[in-house]
């Protein structure tokens, strides 16, 4: 058998993620591979650090990217500050929330369960009522952009209710980092991950993560060791730990550091507030266009997330088959829905370098066409000029 190099098209990627990766970070990818303890690497990830923690709007010490995907940052977040018969208040509104539970019961605690419907956002209500029902809570876990339904949570009030109650914060920011607005400090997160492969514009496979001083000295004073040796935070500190002796832990992704640090340099350039705007004025003619057609933005306004758009199925339509059509004819993903919502809505992502108006016009412009060729009951022909207006007025 021979088997030849793969070269994949070109997509444009408007889904729940990955999305778009900007070709300077691709470029940053391919540049030569250093040893990962070679002083200009450790050099590089210095700043990495300090990037990370503008992003996340910080000082943390404790700030940087775990060498796998979200899901590890997750990971790293429990196993480090939940310990055996801990409880933890786990709140579920989309499938992420369910994840959370699952590491929770796996570091061997209990989990308390405060769920809200599916596209709506976190009670804090019923939070504060597990809150009163369980004072010896440890840990509130909550998903900020939960991306399976669009919906964004009210962090900053979360965070407030629980620390009122003497509890720590664990946060999942996957989707929200250069998104929409967040302030880790400003807000008292004490433990946040992220990925990147959502609106940092770059590729999967980092997950950043960031942790209060008062996290830390949960970790440093666990009774228990850390479950995972590989997520051990008391270890991975001796290789990220700032200084110039690195203590070799496991071999740093490299090139895909060099993707993260591009990815990062551009977020600087841009402006952490420009980069919130920017995906908020791309949904806003993504949503006009949506709207002209005559399909609905599901989540309601005042918790809408700009980056993840959760819209309706025009009827009698064969969803799938319309999103093979944009596949197989313009190149373009967007997601279905996920668990509850499947087969019942779309999502479409303005990830990172995704959010721009090319792909809002070539997204409109597809569902658009292939709507209408499958007779659809949609409003044809007005969806691009319609976010084209949004395009021509001033910013
Ligand atoms: C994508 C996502 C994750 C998981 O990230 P991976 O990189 O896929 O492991 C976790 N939480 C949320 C909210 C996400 O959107």
């Amino acid at each position: 058998m021979s088997v030849s190099s793969f070269y994949p098209p070109q997509r444009t990627l408007m889904g729940p993620g990955p999305s778009d990766v900007s070709p300077r970070v691709l470029q940053a990818m391919a540049r030569p591979t250093l040893g990962h303890l070679d002083p200009l690497f450790v050099e590089m990830m210095d700043q990495v650090k300090t990037m990370l923690q503008y992003a996340f709007q910080t000082n943390n010490e404790l700030t940087m990217p775990i060498s796998a995907p979200g899901s590890a940052g997750m990971e790293a977040c429990f196993v480090n500050l939940v310990e055996p018969g801990d409880k933890v208040i786990v709140c579920q509104n989309g499938v992420f929330g369910g994840r959370m539970k699952e590491n929770v019961e796996r570091c061997g605690a209990t989990a308390i369960m405060v769920t809200d419907d599916w596209s709506k956002p976190v009670d804090i209500n019923k939070v504060a009522e597990a809150l009163k029902a369980h004072p010896d809570t440890k840990i509130v876990a909550f998903v900020f952009a939960e991306t399976s339904t669009g919906v964004r949570s009210d962090a900053q009030a979360l965070v407030k209710l629980a620390q009122d109650h003497g509890c720590l914060v664990i946060v999942d920011a996957v989707t929200a980092l250069g998104g929409i607005e967040l302030k880790v400090d400003a807000w008292n997160i004490d433990a946040i991950y992220s990925g990147t492969q959502k609106c940092l514009s770059c590729v999967p496979g980092l997950s950043p993560v960031s942790f209060s001083p008062r996290a830390v000295d949960v970790i440093r004073n666990r009774k228990t060791k850390v479950q995972s040796w590989f997520l051990d935070m008391n270890l991975i500190m001796g290789y990220w730990g700032g200084g110039t002796k690195r203590a070799y832990h496991h071999t740093a992704p490299v090139n895909t550091l060099y993707a993260l640090h591009e990815s990062l340099v551009m977020l600087q350039d841009e402006g952490l507030e420009q980069a919130w705007a920017r995906h908020f004025y791309h949904h806003s003619a993504l949503k006009a266009g949506l709207e002209a057609m005559g399909i609905q933005l599901v989540v309601e306004e005042q918790y809408r997330l700009p980056q993840l758009n959760l819209i309706s199925i025009p009827e009698g339509v064969d969803e799938a088959a319309v999103r093979a059509r944009l596949l197989s004819d313009y190149n373009l993903e967007i997601g279905s829905g996920l668990g509850a919502l499947a087969g019942k809505v779309w999502r479409i992502g303005l990830m990172g370098y995704a959010a721009n108006q090319t792909n809002v016009l070539h997204c409109l412009g597809a569902l658009d066409a292939v709507l209408s060729d499958m007779k659809a009951p949609i409003e044809r022909g007005v969806a691009v000029s319609a976010a084209q207006a949004i395009y021509s007025k001033a910013i």
